[in-house]
C-alpha cells in the first residue's frame, strides 16, 4: 500500500518506519525543512532507540522517503495519516487543532484518488467529523473516508510499542474504509494483535481514557506515597501489593515527582475541557490534572528539607531532566517545574542530562548544563534525582560523596537504597520510603 505521514515527530515518524518495515510504500511530510533535511541525510532528528537502524534500512530499501511537498507526497496514496501536534492552547489549556485543520486542508487540496485520511494525532471527540468537514468544504468532488486511529506508544519504547501493541484501534464509519484499515494492518493482526473496530467517537475517546486512566494510575500511587511518609509505611511495598490483584495490574505504580511528558499533561486536561463543554464533568480526572500540578513543585522543598530548611545560596545538582529515560522530550517534564522552584527559592542549579540538554536548553533557563553528572554534582550542596537513567545507577558514591560539598541526596524515583545510601554516607530522602532503620 501507499501512505503518506503528515508530521515527522515521534509518531509520525516511528509509524512511517514501522509501516514500511511491514512492506509499505511511505512518505513522511514535514513543513520543517531542518527535519526533512536532515532525514535525507540519513540523521534522526529525535532520540529514539534503534529508530535509525530501522529509518536507514527502510530509506535505502526504497520503501522511506521523506519531502516538504505535500501535494507530490500524497497523490495516489491509499491512505493519509495526520501525524501533527496537538499542544494545549495557550489560554485554556484545551487542544489546540490548528495544525491538524491545516493539514486536513493540505490533503484535501492534494488527494488524487479515493483515500482514507487517518487521524493518528491524539484529538478530541468529534474531530473526524470536523476534518470530514473541512475536507467536504475543500474538495467536495474528491472520494474520501476520515478515520480515527489513536495511536498508543511510549517514546523510549516507540518501535517495541508500534510492532506489537495490546490493540489497534480504529473508529471508522465506512466498510471500504474499515476494509483498507484491516489490510493496512493485517502484518499485525496475522500475528494475533487485536484490531478493535468502532465508531470514530468511540476511538477518540478510548485514547484519552486511556492516557487519563494511567495519569490517574500514577498519581493514586503519589498519593499513597505521601500517605505512607505520614504512617511509616512503604510505597514500594503497597504498590506490590496493590500490583499483584490481577484487577489491578502492577504498571503505573510507581511513586515519583508527578507526570510529565508530551501526553499526559495535555490530553487529561484536554479531557477536562472536553468533558465541560459538553457538561459531563470528569471530577476524577480533574482532580488528577490539580494534584499533579501541585505535586512538581512540592518535589522542590525537599531538596530544602535536606539542606536543613532552605535551598537559599546552595548549589544544587539536578540529575536528568527529560521526562522519562530514553528520550530527549522535555514537554512538560518535572524537572521544568522542579528547577523553577529551586531557583525562586535561591538555589543555583548545575544540571545533567544524558540526551536531552539540547531540548531543555529551550525550556529551562538560567541553569548552568554539565557534561556528566559528576560534574554536575561538584561542589553541590545536594544532588536530587529527577529522571531515571539507567549510567545514574552506575554512580559511584565514594565518589559522588568526595566531589559534593556535602552529602545530601534527593532520590525522586526512588533508584537507589535508603540502607544503601546510609552505609555510604549520606543523607538520603526518597518518595514514600522510610529511612534506613
Ligand atoms: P511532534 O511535535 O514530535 O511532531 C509533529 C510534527 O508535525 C512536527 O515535526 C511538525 O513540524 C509537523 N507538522 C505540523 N503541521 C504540519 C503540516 N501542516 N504538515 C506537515 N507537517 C506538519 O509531535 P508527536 O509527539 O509526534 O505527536 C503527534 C501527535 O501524536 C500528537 O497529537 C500527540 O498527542 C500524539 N501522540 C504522541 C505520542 C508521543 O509519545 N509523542 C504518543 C501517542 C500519541
Amino acid at each position: 500500500m501507499r501512505l503518506a505521514m503528515i508530521g515527522t515527530g515521534y509518531v509520525g515518524l516511528v509509524s512511517g518506519a514501522c509501516f514500511a518495515e511491514f512492506g509499505h510504500d511511505v512518505v513522511c511530510v514535514d513543513i520543517d525543512p531542518g527535519k526533512i533535511e536532515k532525514l535525507k541525510k540519513g540523521v534522526i532528528p529525535i532520540y529514539e532507540p534503534d529508530l535509525d537502524d530501522l529509518v536507514t534500512r527502510n530509506h535505502a530499501a526504497g520503501r522511506l522517503n521523506f519531502t516538504q511537498d505535500l501535494k507530490a507526497g500524497i497523490a495516489d496514496c491509499d491512505c493519509v495519516f495526520i501525524c501533527v501536534g496537538t499542544p494545549p492552547r495557550p489560554e485554556d489549556g484545551h487542544a489546540d487543532l490548528k495544525y491538524v485543520y491545516q493539514a486536513a486542508k493540505d490533503i484535501a487540496g492534494a488527494m488524487g484518488r479515493y483515500t482514507v485520511i487517518v487521524d493518528k494525532s491524539t484529538v478530541p471527540v468529534g474531530t473526524a467529523r470536523e476534518v470530514d468537514a473541512i475536507v467536504k468544504a475543500e474538495n467536495p468532488a474528491a472520494e474520501w473516508d476520515v478515520v480515527s486511529n489513536p495511536e498508543f506508544l511510549r517514546e523510549g519504547a516507540a518501535i517495541e510499542d508500534f510492532m506489537e501493541p495490546d490493540r489497534v484501534v480504529i473508529g471508522a464509519d465506512s466498510e471500504r474504509a474499515r476494509s483498507v484499515m484491516r489490510q493496512l494492518y493485517a502484518p499485525l493482526s496475522d500475528k494475533g494483535v487485536p484490531i478493535l473496530m468502532t465508531g470514530r467517537e468511540s476511538a477518540e475517546v478510548i485514547k484519552y481514557a486511556t492516557n487519563a486512566f494511567l495519569a490517574t494510575k500514577v498519581t493514586f500511587i503519589n498519593e499513597m506515597a505521601d500517605l505512607c511518609e505520614k504512617v511509616g509505611g512503604n510505597v514500594e511495598d503497597v504498590a506490590r501489593g496493590l500490583g499483584l490483584d490481577d484487577r489491578i495490574g502492577p504498571r503505573f505504580l510507581r511513586a515519583g515527582p508527578g507526570y510529565g511528558g508530551s501526553c499526559f499533561p495535555k490530553d487529561t486536561m484536554a479531557l477536562v475541557k472536553t468533558a465541560e463543554m459538553v457538561g459531563s464533568p470528569t471530577w476524577i480526572v480533574d482532580a488528577v490534572v490539580k494534584k499533579n500540578d501541585a505535586r512538581k513543585r512540592q518535589m522542590a522543598h525537599r531538596v530544602g528539607e535536606i539542606c536543613g530548611g532552605s535551598v537559599k545560596g546552595k548549589t544544587i545538582a539536578v540529575l536528568g531532566l527529560t521526562f522519562k529515560p530514553d528520550t530527549d522530550d522535555m514537554r512538560e517534564s518535572p524537572s521544568i517545574d522542579i528547577v523553577d522552584e529551586l531557583q525562586s527559592n535561591g538555589a543555583t542549579v548545575r544540571a545533567y542530562d544524558p540526551e536531552g540538554t539540547d531540548q531543555a536548553k529551550a525550556v529551562i533557563k538560567g541553569a548552568e548544563f554539565c557534561s556528566s553528572a559528576m560534574d554536575a554534582l561538584t561542589g553541590a550542596d545536594a544532588a536530587v534525582l529527577v529522571t531515571e537513567w539507567a549510567e545514574f545507577e552506575d554512580l559511584d558514591f565514594d565518589v559522588v560523596k568526595s566531589v559534593m560539598k556535602a552529602a545530601n541526596f534527593v532520590d525522586l524515583r526512588n533508584v537507589f537504597s535508603p540502607a544503601n545510601m546510609q552505609a555510604a554516607g549520606f543523607n538520603y530522602l526518597s518518595i514514600g520510603r522510610p529511612a534506613a532503620a
